[in-house]
């Protein structure tokens, strides 16, 4: 079977050379406010990555392509790894996406059958972003833009960036919604437990739940045709999906005062989840949920993922293998999904 692999990371030189020259990031990051709050970040990039996934992030060549090889991936679709380009000022950022996009363009020019990649954007600037999104797409030729979570503590439900989702509706293009470890407004009870506010609990609550904030806002009703990514198996959304729909319905039924904000949407959120998100495999291998999300999902909107080189090649392959379902489904899972989204 044909596997494509739609969120797997890269850092370029360039970028971590960058990273690593700045001294007031990752310690401490600015809010959209302007307040400043305490990264949960490491100190340095020295211990923010194991030396050996950071060697593994920035080849793109010859040991990624061999690993590909060894566990049958045909192809990587690949985004700059977090924190990307997000947590920096508007110029900073917009000029980071700009020579990340073009390194990212040059290695799927140099292999174009083995990678693709999503854009990194800076909706920091939410008209840059709009603008860069285009090039990247028509210019440069990726198939998307990878955006890591919240904007310096903001979610995409605030309507100051929706010109990112007016842009990818119109270019027919998806936008990865990668998390990273929770805005500052949430991030007081994780401070005791450090690492629970990564991937213990808080990347997937975060992107859960600025998920969740993208549905109520009714973008959805606004640009029908955004899709939307969400990794590890949906953020825990489809997990909680019943539920909402049977608390979604009395809200737009009953006399309440204030009006709720769900009676201004078009749909439940159950449908918005089935009509606008696509959810990969990255970084779940466990049997039950694989299956749970399968049965509820459906086998059009789910899509094989790694998170390479956070995961393994081999042990997200088997995985997906292993699922007691028919080889029409896990072909769409394992390639043809990818292929009708991402237009590969
Ligand atoms: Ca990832």
């Amino acid at each position: 079977v044909k596997t494509i692999a739609i969120e797997e990371h890269y850092y370029s030189q360039e970028y971590l050379d960058y990273l690593r020259s700045r001294k007031d990031y990752p310690r401490v990051e600015v809010a959209g406010d302007g307040s400043e709050w305490m990264s949960l970040m490491p100190p340095d990039f020295k211990s923010f990555h194991p030396t050996g996934v950071q060697n593994r992030l920035l080849d793109v060549g010859e040991a990624r392509l061999k690993d590909m090889d060894e566990n049958g991936i045909d192809m990587q679709v690949l985004s700059l790894s977090t924190p990307g380009v997000e947590a920096f000022d508007a110029a900073e950022g917009t000029a980071m996406a700009i020579k990340t996009n073009d390194y990212l363009a040059g290695i799927v020019k140099k292999h174009p059958d083995r990678f693709a990649g999503y854009a990194a954007i800076a909706p920091q600037d939410p008209e840059a972003a709009a603008v860069e999104l285009e090039r990247a797409v028509t210019e440069l030729g990726l198939k998307g833009a990878n955006i890591n979570s919240h904007i310096r503590g903001e979610y995409l439900d605030n309507q100051k960036y929706w010109p990112i989702f007016e842009k990818a509706e119109k270019l027919g293009v998806p936008i990865y919604l990668h998390p990273r470890h929770p805005a500052p407004d949430m991030v007081r009870p994780y401070l005791p437990y450090r690492e629970l506010a990564f991937p213990l609990w808080g990347f997937g609550a975060d992107t859960g739940l600025h998920a969740m904030c993208l549905i109520c806002s009714g973008v959805f009703d606004k640009y029908p045709g955004l899709k939307i990514i969400l990794g590890h198996l949906g953020e825990a959304l489809p997990f909680w999906m019943n539920r909402m729909d049977e608390k979604w319905k009395p809200m737009k039924a009953a006399e309440l005062t204030p009006e709720p904000f769900a009676r201004k949407l078009n749909k439940i959120p159950g449908q918005y989840i089935k009509d606008n998100f696509m959810i990969t495999t990255s970084a779940m291998y466990w049997q039950p949920l694989l299956q749970f999300v399968h049965s509820v999902i459906g086998a059009d909107r789910l899509l094989f993922a790694v998170d390479y080189p956070y995961e393994t090649n081999q042990g997200a392959v088997q995985a997906v293998e292993a699922m007691p379902i028919d080889n029409t489904d896990k072909e769409k899972i394992f390639h043809l999904n990818a292929e009708k989204l991402l237009k590969l």
